[in-house]
């Protein structure tokens, strides 16, 4: 089976990720990028949970009356395939099984999976940077060869990653990184900095995952730059989906899944005008 579009979203179990791929399903058919045929991979860290997800759309009782599945007569088909983007291995197979399966390339990929943990040490710190920021950064290059010129890059971030909690110092060197090493450093600093007990002293918040979300807005920005430079096409875009009521809000979020799936979803197939190393919420681009 040939697809004209074929895109990935992960840690799609749940979430905002699962609304990803639904909304992906039903604005298709609509988006001036339509083309005929969708593959939309529904990643996971876990098989079972990510196929109890592709059950429940297939079930989805909107998909169903918008005939946006293929089963239903849609352009929209949903496979599901492993990744725990923690695991360069993990990574690496879903990169070879994609560049095995399409070998014209692929359209697309949201990196929405991400983690936010209670409290705050060295520890916390070490495995949310791990997961929102470094692996996410290096799932970007593993996918990025696979993408046609005209291919997208996601990032999920937050307006969490918004610069108003750190000195000017943190603040200017954040806004004046040209690479992801320059952001990368940062990131160094900050890790550094709280095995000693002094990220304040330091200008930076006591907040793991802030810190984590402030590293993916700039390093999306470095990697859009420097991908341009080298002559590609890709546009590599970052956003806040807003507050959203998912496990990770605790149910405390003011918009639900759907909702906060819709910039993402903006940002992958719709026609964003070329913009690229840019930070959206609510359908708009904003200042970092
Ligand atoms: P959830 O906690 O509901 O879902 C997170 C998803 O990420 C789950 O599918 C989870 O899988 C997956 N995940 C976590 N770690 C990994 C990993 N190592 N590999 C693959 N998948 C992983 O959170 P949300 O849906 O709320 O959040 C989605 C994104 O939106 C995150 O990046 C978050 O930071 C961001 N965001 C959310 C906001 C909100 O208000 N909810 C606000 C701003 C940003 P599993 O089920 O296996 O744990």
């Amino acid at each position: 089976m040939s697809y004209s579009k074929v895109g990935v979203v992960t840690g799609a179990n749940k979430g905002i990720g699962l609304a990803i791929v639904r909304q992906l399903a039903l604005q298709y058919p609509k988006s001036p990028l339509n083309n005929g045929p969708f593959l939309i991979y529904l990643t996971a860290r876990d098989k079972g949970r990510g196929e109890a997800a592709i059950k429940d759309l297939e079930q989805d009782a909107q998909l169903k009356k918008a005939r946006a599945l293929k089963a239903d007569g849609g352009l929209a088909e949903i496979k599901f395939h492993e990744l725990d983007i923690t695991d360069s291995s993990s990574i690496k197979s879903l990169a070879d099984h994609l560049k095995q399966a399409h070998s014209d390339g692929i359209d697309f990929v949201v990196n929405n999976a991400g983690i936010a943990m209670d409290g705050f040490d060295a520890n916390i710190v070490k495995t949310t940077l791990d997961c929102n920021y470094y692996k996410t950064l290096e799932a970007c290059h593993a996918f990025l060869p696979l993408l046609k010129s005209t291919g997208r890059i996601v990032n999920v971030a937050s307006m969490s990653g918004h610069l108003n909690k750190y000195s000017d110092d943190i603040r200017n060197r954040f806004l004046a990184s040209k690479t992801e090493d320059d952001v990368s450093s940062i990131m160094k600093d900050f890790a550094t900095a709280v095995e000693a007990g002094k990220e304040k002293d330091a200008g930076f918040p006591s907040a793991a995952y802030a810190v984590s979300k402030a590293g993916l807005i700039g390093g999306t920005r470095a990697l859009a730059r420097t991908a341009k430079e080298k002559g590609s096409g890709v546009l590599i875009n970052c956003c806040c989906p807003g507050y959203v009521n998912t496990d990770m809000s605790k149910g405390n979020g003011t918009k639900t899944p759907d909702e906060g799936a819709q910039t993402p979803v903006l940002l992958a197939i719709q026609d964003i005008q070329g913009k690229t190393g840019t930070f959206w919420q609510s359908e708009k681009e904003i200042e970092w």
